[in-house]
């Protein structure tokens, strides 16, 4: 066998997920001048003349993105398609264009594999993409989904997470929280099935948060939103590891400080019922649970006009000089946010 000249043998869990990132793409060399952005955001952006081109790449798999056991295949394919396109439109971009890689074991049936392509050609449909290639090949285990994203990005108008600025307004699409507490009950009544499969699982009145964790959208609208009443976010990042993660990743890349209010984080009513079940705090939830697939960004506090009245649209915080994620809460207690977004590396 072949040996690594490299005998330490560091865990990945030292690094996590974003230090391991940063640790093997340090050495990354950029040789073209048309790499206008690499590493490091939502998508990439490629200098293409008048525009620029995005390209975004994700993975999703099974036993640790998705559990067959309560994802039906038709909503995995939608979904796997949606999480990428989410990435294009977080740079203030349109999708074009979509490959989708796949890695299966022969216990599925082609019907199986019929059924996650009728969910891909939906997603496609719905957000007007071309799926234009990919790859297929064997898994021993798992089921293996691998996407990539490409997108056309206006140059004045790409949104990137650098580029927040003092005093600008810290704005988020939508509601958070829904995908994680639909997860929850998901995950509750596998685990009532699993110890008697003769109960039938229980998931009547959770229609809206099992949505959002089986049949998440993209927001699409949000960037067509921008377009339409002339608003160029300073800064974005779409909403996958949880809203903490994501304001920190927004501070770092712009060198900022940004605050937000407990008060203001959008929150569905239908969440609060469901976390006072699970005796879990809707803040906590919101700002830590992943996959809501929500825009989060900064506006400078002139466009606040054209934003206010968008019931699609919440200012939660601003952003300052300095470093770092601060919760402003309830009781107005200044709280430093820590990312503990899903870590799938942990
Ligand atoms: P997102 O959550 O928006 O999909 P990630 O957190 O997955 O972004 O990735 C952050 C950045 O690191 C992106 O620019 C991504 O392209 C890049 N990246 C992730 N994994 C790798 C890798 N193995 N090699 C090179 N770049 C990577
Ligand atoms: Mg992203």
């Amino acid at each position: 066998m072949f040996e690594s000249k490299n005998t330490q043998r560091t865990p990945i869990s030292d690094l996590g997920e974003f230090g391991l990132i940063n640790h093997l793409t340090t050495a990354t060399k950029i040789k073209h001048d048309k790499t206008a952005l690499g590493i490091g955001d939502d998508a990439a952006l490629i200098d293409m003349g008048d525009h620029f081109q995005a390209i975004s790449t994700d993975m999703l798999v099974e036993g640790v993105h998705f559990d067959l056991s309560y994802m039906p295949l038709k909503h995995l394919g939608y979904k796997s398609v949606v999480v990428n396109l989410s990435d294009i439109y977080a740079m203030n971009g349109v999708a074009e264009h979509i490959t989708v890689s796949i890695a299966v074991s022969n216990r599925f049936p082609v019907e199986a594999l019929e059924d996650i392509y009728e969910g891909i050609h939906l997603a496609c449909e719905r957000y007007n993409v071309d799926l234009v290639g990919g790859d297929t090949t064997s898994s021993r285990s798992g089921l293996v989904l691998s996407i990539t994203a490409v997108g056309r990005v206006e140059k004045e108008k790409a949104a990137k997470r650098a580029g927040a600025g003092d005093n600008d307004l810290i704005v988020v699409s939508g509601d958070l929280g829904g995908a994680y507490m639909g997860l929850q009950i998901l995950e509750r009544e596998k685990q009532v099935y699993l110890d008697n499969p003769e109960m039938q699982p229980e998931l009547g009145g959770h229609e809206y948060i099992l949505e959002r964790q089986l049949k998440p959208e993209a927001r699409k609208d949000i960037v067509e939103l921008f377009q339409a009443l002339k608003v160029v976010p300073t800064s974005m990042i779409d909403i996958s590891d949880g809203l903490s993660s994501e304001l920190l990743h927004l501070a770092d890349a712009s060198k900022m400080q940004v605050n937000v209010y407990e008060n203001k984080i959008p929150i569905d009513p239908s969440i609060y019922t469901i976390c006072e079940e699970f005796n879990l705090n809707t803040t906590t939830v919101a700002l830590n649970g992943g996959e809501d697939y929500e825009l989060l960004f900064t506006i400078p506090i002139v466009d606040h006009d054209k934003i206010k009245a968008n019931p699609n649209l919440t200012v939660i915080g601003y952003v300052k000089e300095g470093t770092g994620a601060n919760l402003i809460t309830r009781d107005e207690k200044v709280i430093a946010l820590k990312a503990q977004g899903f870590n799938h590396m942990e």
